[in-house]
């Protein structure tokens, strides 16, 4: 047999390709219809096959998942605060401020790095207009209890739901949750269409809203009524993501056996910490993330020794967003403790399909070294 050698570097992840063959033959027709964009056969195609798979009733296709944030926050109407988490990636806040909204920092549940739902309630004031809670590294918010403390306050619920992708709570797809929920289909995530995202949402009235801002607010041949933005997915996009959705269960079955391998050779060892899995939660596998809390090494250091062999993993999420230098004069890192420190103890080891199982082993040897 032959010896299989780790190919370096290794990355945190790396996009899974349909075979090429398959792109080139979804090609084909576009160039006979010259229609590139603008809500094609496709784009249409795609959406369908989505609302399938996803286990949704509506959604809508965007360029990619941050516009799909940005318009889905500003179709809602929202004004003055909305609360969230810290612990996350930049778009989630981005989103909420360039609406003209104030943020305002939730800290985390230090068992699975989503809003701690204990600290959410004595934030919410007579300005607060919704929730964006983040179902961090695809462990699952806790949804009833958001959904409660939403519906005691008259408040909005918007999932960033980037990590989630395919994901259930009980049977139900996990885009059901709340007001809206928006997926990111960008190049590194679990599934993706090169950039991409999409919006599923529980009002009808929002479908021909999120339409119409996604294509700068125009209404009709004369008639601009919104203040809108370009958030069209073109063709070449949607036919990736059809392209990809055809693999995509067999893509996180790999996923999952790579997942148990870590976890059989993690868990259970003192200072290391992985997320607990919740019974009837169906996970996507989409990151690896370890906490080292009294481990003997900390997690700068592992991070250096990975990449001394050319293993990159990364420090999701470091710094904390209310750390960041276009945030840190208004908010302080001190008030989310939990998110603060679990920001300085995270790595998220590589984990994506195609990964080698020795590379996983070879990973899991540093780390125990
Ligand atoms: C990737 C990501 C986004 C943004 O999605 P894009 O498709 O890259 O615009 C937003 N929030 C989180 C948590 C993400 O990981």
């Amino acid at each position: 047999m032959e010896h299989k050698k780790a190919k370096r570097p290794v990355m945190v992840t790396r996009s899974s390709l349909p075979p090429m063959e398959e792109y080139i033959e979804m090609l084909k027709p576009l160039w006979e219809s010259a229609w590139l964009t603008n809500m094609g056969d496709y784009h249409e195609q795609f959406k369908t096959r989505l609302k399938e798979y996803l286990g949704l009733e509506r959604l809508e296709l965007f360029v990619n998942g941050h516009m799909a944030l940005e318009l889905t926050l500003q179709a809602l109407g929202l004004e003055g605060e909305v609360i969230t988490t810290p612990f996350t990636f930049a778009s989630t806040t981005h989103a909420i401020v360039r609406n003209g909204l104030t943020p305002v920092f939730c800290d985390i549940d230090p068992e699975d790095y989503t809003l701690d739902t204990a600290k959410l309630e004595s934030l919410i004031t007579d300005r607060t207009s919704a929730i964006v809670p983040v179902h961090v590294y695809g462990n699952p918010c806790h949804v009833d209890e958001i959904g409660r403390i939403a519906a005691r306050h008259g408040l909005k619920v918007i999932y960033d739901a980037a990590h989630a992708f395919g994901e259930e709570i009980g049977g139900k797809g996990i885009g059901q949750f709340g007001d809206a929920s928006m997926f990111s289909f960008h190049a590194t995530k679990v599934f993706h269409s090169i950039e991409g995202g999409a919006v599923s949402f529980s009002d009808p009235a929002l479908a021909p809203l999120l339409y119409q801002l996604k294509n700068f607010g125009i209404t009709g041949y004369e008639s601009v009524d919104y203040v809108g933005a370009n958030g069209k997915m073109n063709e070449f996009q949607a036919a990736m993501g059809l392209c990809n959705l055809r693999h995509i269960d067999g893509e996180i079955a790999k996923r999952k056996a790579l997942a148990e391998r870590y976890r059989e050779r993690l868990s259970g060892v003192k200072g290391i910490r992985l997320c607990p899995e919740r019974p009837g939660v169906k996970y996507n596998y989409a990151y690896m993330p370890v906490v080292f809390d009294g481990y003997h090494k900390d997690r700068d250091q592992i991070f250096a020794e990975l990449a001394l062999q050319d293993i990159h993993a990364r420090k999701y999420f470091y710094p904390c967003i209310n750390a960041c230098a276009c945030y840190r004069d208004r908010f302080r890192e001190e008030d989310t403790p939990v998110a603060a420190r679990v920001s300085r103890q995270v790595l998220t080891l590589p984990l994506y399909a195609d990964l080698d199982p020795d590379t996983v082993d070879l990973i899991c040897d540093t780390v125990l070294r």
